[in-house]
């Protein structure tokens, strides 16, 4: 088992191993960097077929929480947690409980939060062990639903509207012709801002339940998935899948700008260069998608959905520094990107 030499490592502080006997815990906390304050990142329970592909998952996912915190502005550092095992069967409140105390045992080092295969009542149960945990909704605004998704679609609306502001001089969506890739919880959610602000919709999705609500409420194009990436359309919005943006894609798309909430949107580093070559605006996906870890914070802060929504509108200052930074050095986005994070957490590893 390699944690040391495996490639996402890249410096964590710590890595912690629990397990527990009597219900079958086993995790692996990651704490990447805590340079900004307390690492906070989702748990994810996953059946992974090795633990190196756990440990793997949860050092790549941790690194990523600290470059999308910094650059949300947060004092927040990286950290992530996986349990292995299957969610659809291995299930329980005593598990969940164990791994509250296994959180407890980081010392506040580590904050956790629901992710792929955890739920809120999952959360709950972590939370009658341990302080150290967010995305608990205590009821007491009903503006919060306790889905982070509208707040997260908030952010890829407010910095999708800065590309466009950056890339023709004004933020007016009217007209603008916008393919969604992907109407799930964020994607819908950024429909219906689209739709509110003129923007022309084209959609596609697996399910038809979706695109034929996208159709009747927004009056959308429905498109197949296939077609979604090279419609003839101003901006595409990845909300699907991630590694969409690839040799075979960048080659067919007819959209000046990527704006969508989708994670690691690139299949590799050099495609945010290609994008530049091609004059597409790319807004770094991790950058535009913070809206999500940002209302995790808030709301364990106690504070209001008005000062959570400001301090998500902060995307567009910091979207357009990296555009702008872009544009000068003649660099791609993601890498400009990547490059402001180091300097916001202070560590700065190569020269941009
Ligand atoms: P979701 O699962 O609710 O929605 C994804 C949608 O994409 C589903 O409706 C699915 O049917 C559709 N889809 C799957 N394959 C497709 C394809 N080939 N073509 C078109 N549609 C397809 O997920 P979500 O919560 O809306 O998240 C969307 C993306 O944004 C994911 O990549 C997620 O990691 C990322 N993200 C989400 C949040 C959040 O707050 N939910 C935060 C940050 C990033």
């Amino acid at each position: 088992m390699n944690v040391f030499s495996d490639i996402a490592f890249d410096g964590h502080e710590q890595v912690v191993f629990a397990s527990d006997d009597a219900t079958g815990l086993k995790t692996i906390i990651a704490v990447h960097n805590t340079n900004l304050g307390p690492s906070l990142g989702g748990c994810r329970m996953w059946p992974y077929a090795s633990e190196q592909e756990a440990i793997h998952d949860v050092l790549r996912l941790s690194r990523g929480m600290t470059y999308k915190s910094a650059l949300a502005n947060l004092p927040l550092g990286g950290g992530k947690s996986v349990i292995i095992g299957d969610p659809r069967s291995q299930k329980t409140p005593e598990l969940f409980r164990a791994m509250g105390r296994a959180v407890e045992q980081v010392g506040g080092r580590y904050i956790v939060a629901e992710d792929v295969g955890t739920s809120p009542a999952d959360m709950e149960q972590i939370a009658s062990q341990t302080k150290h945990v967010g995305g608990i909704n205590d009821g007491s605004d009903p503006a919060r639903t306790g889905d982070p998704s509208p707040f997260t679609a908030y952010g890829v609306f407010i910095g999708l509207k800065e590309a466009v502001r950056f890339k023709h001089g004004t933020d007016e969506l009217k007209g603008m012709r916008v393919a969604v890739q992907g109407l799930g919880h964020v994607g819908y959610h950024l429909c219906r801002m689209l739709h509110d602000a003129g923007a022309k919709l084209i959609v596609a999705d697996l399910n038809t339940h979706s695109v034929n609500s996208a159709v009747e409420e927004f009056g959308a194009t429905a498109v197949s998935v296939d077609e979604i990436l090279s419609v003839d359309a101003d901006i595409l919005a990845p909300c699907a899948l991630g590694g969409v943006i690839n040799d075979r894609s960048i080659d067919a798309l007819k959209a000046g700008i990527i704006a969508g909430a989708s994670n690691n949107q690139l299949e590799h580093d050099r495609h945010g260069e290609m994008l530049r070559d091609k004059g597409v605006l790319y807004a770094p996906d991790y950058v535009i998608n913070a809206g999500g870890v940002v209302e995790v914070h808030y709301c364990r802060e106690g504070k209001s959905v008005a000062e959570t929504n400001k301090h998500i509108e902060g995307i567009a200052a910091t979207v357009r520094e990296i555009f702008e930074r872009a544009k000068q050095q003649n660099l791609s986005t993601g890498f400009v990107a990547d490059r402001l994070a180091e300097e916001r957490f202070g560590l700065v590893k190569r020269a941009a």
